[in-house]
């Protein structure tokens, strides 16, 4: 505290001296601009200016005085790294940016694996029941039978799939290939809007491609065409969503019924190129239309830009 007081009052005394020579100054060049005045002799005049200077050297002598008692380095940092951005080289002035940039980077990093990790905890992707219980036993049994089925099965599954779709969309129809013996692909027409292929193992949907109405699904030969995707951005963007909607309506217990509820959730493509977006209440965004659909009953229809601008 000592030696804090007595740095205040070397700058408080400097300050008084840099008041009084800049006062001398001010006096000397106003008697210089003035000159002598009426009946002053020269050498009066002379001994005045010379007075003036005098005063204006002490007070300078008195400023550099005090000035050299001040302390000369600034207060202690306290990190090392609060030291560089002090550093008059440019090129270590960019190491301080690189870390700064590179620490905000690790933090957002940090937020965002927490907020998915607690997403992905209420989410479970996983394709396997909870392995707990009475009810882990009866799921592992009954995912594995359902991986398993019989085509005979799995036909009466979709037939009664199509029948049930029928009455509620008759637009929508369902066709089934068997190109390498057991696995089912099951060709789904919605409307006049688009064809989606999907592809089982027993009655769990593997893999889905989305493509336009006109796009060719088959190749010449009848088979159908398992593997290339659409090449209309909107039918890439919606086979995106459907790959989500596969995790989302999984059950390992009740395997028709996720297909069931995955067919319906396809349906709501039906009016893909007229529906709003429920968030900019806009058909098109960057020229596509809403190619998001949420899993809600009632799904929203959404641009990924602006689920993702809403996310933020
Ligand atoms: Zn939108």
């Amino acid at each position: 505290m000592d030696s804090d007081a007595e740095a205040l009052t070397n700058l408080r005394n400097s300050l008084k001296y840099l008041h009084k020579l800049k006062v001398s100054l001010h006096s000397l060049f106003e008697s210089l601009a003035n000159g002598p005045s009426e009946g002053q002799e020269n050498n009066a005049y002379l001994r005045g200016l010379q007075q003036r200077l005098l005063t204006m050297d002490n007070a300078f002598t008195d400023l550099e005085n005090s000035g050299n008692m001040l302390p000369t380095s600034n207060p202690a940092p306290s990190t090392n790294t609060m030291s560089i951005p002090l550093e008059p080289e440019d090129e270590n002035y960019e190491i301080f940016r690189q870390l700064t940039n590179c620490y905000t980077w690790n933090r957002r990093v940090q937020e965002y694996s927490t907020s998915v990790h607690s997403f992905l905890k209420e989410n479970q992707l996983k394709r396997t029941a909870p392995s707990t219980g009475s009810l882990a036993k009866r799921a592992r049994k009954a995912s594995l039978d359902t991986h398993n089925m019989q085509t005979t099965s799995v036909d009466k599954v979709i037939l009664q799939l199509n029948q049930s779709l029928n009455q509620k969309h008759p637009e929508t129809s369902i066709q089934i290939y068997r190109p390498m013996g057991m696995s089912t692909v099951l060709l789904v027409t919605i409307g006049k809007i688009m064809k989606v292929i999907m592809v089982f193992r027993g009655l769990h949907t593997e893999r889905i491609i989305v493509k336009g109405y006109g796009e060719a699904a088959q190749h010449e030969n009848g088979q159908v065409d398992m593997w290339s995707e659409s090449k209309y951005k909107v039918f890439q963007l919606v086979t995106h969503c459907a790959q989500a909607a596969i995790l989302h309506f999984h059950s390992a217990v009740f395997p028709e019924m996720a297909l069931y509820s995955l067919v319906q959730w396809l349906h709501t493509y039906t009016n893909l190129f007229s529906d709003c977006c429920n968030y900019c209440q806009r058909i098109l965004n960057n020229n596509l239309p809403p190619t998001g659909r949420g899993f809600e009953k009632v799904p929203i229809r959404y641009h990924p830009q602006c689920a993702s601008s809403q996310a933020r």
